[in-house]
């Protein structure tokens, strides 16, 4: 072991592991493509107010989990936790808005929150994430959901439940907040420091603390429905009936409330329930606030965002090898041949290796076993000819061998 490790909450994944990343990415866009989804890159530093006025300062993001620097001249920066409230600076930034009525963002990167690591909690971990914006209707929260387990499905991870709530709107949120006291006030001294303070400012993340000391007092609150108002309870019915009318199951929660202050109406969670605690692979919902509250349009939205290394863990599929050529040669005089034959393969897209070591055929055949080639290459010694070595095995004149290769191997699909 060398002295350097990964810092605590990171991971290496290393080549035997990111091809199914890659899978996982690929897939992603592709059903993303499939809603019309376009790709949006942002830095992976901003600004901390951008954090600290979109996100919340009661969330435990903000108050507990940022990596917030100042830069050389002294201005504070923040390793971005999550990615809405970047996509909705950008949005206003380069005013989104004028250039269309209805924006659908994909993206994908790196996110830091310090957390305590455990499985499926890390302090750097990616999100693949969808935004969903300029639209108030019900159908876009169903879409965004339909979307996620479209994708999950495609990665054959099934068990996924959708738990949904509602968090009310700006109308009926003080109606929330205060039932949600009276029902906590009696047992209030029996809750954590951090209850106690969100108690006052911020009673509704209350109910997105994960002390096994507080959680049981939550068991019995009630239901966040029954204190909404009427546009917010029409919002939720149609949002179910969209996925009911698509044949989605969906788990109602009533404590589920995510935690990032910025949603209102939808909150959900796509849990799988082979997943120990951490079992929540997807998170979203509606912030119809956000972008105006950053100073930009109204431009209400709803959106999802999934952590990769939870998914990595779920997919068990066998990736297909990208079928490959060996080429050798028998004598060092040759090995041109064997350069020059890879690179005319990878000009047609098919995977090739070339190996500069004048070896027997058998020692050959070895190495290309190892490296799991499909085909193998032998440049014979008189320089003219090549023996090809696949299921069977051919002699043919070196100007006919790449055009059997060609016929006999497919090309590497491009990403
Ligand atoms: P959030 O941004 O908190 O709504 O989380 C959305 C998704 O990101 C979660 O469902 C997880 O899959 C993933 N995620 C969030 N935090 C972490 C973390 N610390 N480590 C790994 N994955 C995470």
């Amino acid at each position: 072991m060398g002295t350097y490790q990964t810092p605590r909450g990171t991971v290496d994944y290393l080549p035997d592991k990111t091809p199914l990343w890659q899978t996982i990415e690929r897939t992603a866009r592709h059903i993303f493509e499939l809603y019309n989804y376009q790709e949006i890159k942002t830095p992976i530093f901003e600004s901390t107010e951008l954090f600290t006025s979109s996100i919340g300062g009661d969330t435990d993001i903000v108050s507990k989990e940022m990596y917030t620097f100042l830069d050389k001249k002294g201005r504070s920066l923040t390793l971005r936790p999550e990615g809405t409230a970047a996509i909705a600076r950008s949005y206003i930034q380069h005013a989104l808005h004028r250039k269309g009525k209805h924006h659908l963002l994909f993206y994908v990167g790196p996110m830091f929150r310090y957390e305590r690591p455990q499985a499926g909690r890390f302090r750097q971990f990616t999100q693949i994430g969808v935004e969903n914006i300029g639209s108030p209707d019900p159908a876009c929260d169903a879409e965004v959901i339909i979307m996620g387990i479209q994708l999950f499905k495609t990665l054959g991870i099934h068990g996924i439940v959708p738990q949904l709530n509602t968090v009310g709107c700006p109308i009926c949120r003080p109606v929330i907040e205060e039932r949600l006291k009276q029902f906590l006030e009696s047992s209030l001294r029996a809750l954590c420091g951090d209850c106690q303070t969100r108690f006052d400012t911020n009673p509704l993340r209350i109910l997105d603390c994960k002390k096994s000391s507080c959680i049981p007092y939550f068991s019995a609150m009630p239901d966040i429905r029954q204190s909404i108002c009427q546009a917010c309870h029409d919002h939720f019915d149609q949002v179910l009936t969209y996925l009911d009318t698509h044949g989605v199951t969906v788990e109602i929660n009533p404590n589920l409330v995510r935690g990032l202050d910025y949603y209102n109406r939808t909150a959900f969670e796509l849990v799988s329930n082979h997943l120990g605690s951490q079992n929540a692979i997807c998170g979203g919902g509606r912030y119809d606030s956000l972008i105006s509250r950053l100073g930009g349009p109204s431009s209400p939205a709803v959106g999802f965002a999934f952590g990769m290394e939870r998914l990595m863990a779920l997919v068990d599929t066998a990736i297909p090898p990208v079928p490959m050529v060996y080429i050798g040669c028998l004598d060092d005089d040759h090995y041109s041949y064997c350069f020059s034959l890879a690179h005319q393969l990878r000009d047609h897209r098919i995977k090739a290796i070339h190996h500069r070591d004048a070896l027997s055929i058998n020692g050959h055949l070895k190495r290309a076993s190892k490296s799991n080639a499909a085909l193998s290459v032998i440049i014979q010694p008189d320089g003219q000819s090549a023996t090809v070595y696949a299921s069977g095995q051919i002699t043919l004149p070196m100007t006919d061998v790449l055009a059997h290769i060609i016929e006999h191997t497919p090309q590497t699909p491009m990403m």
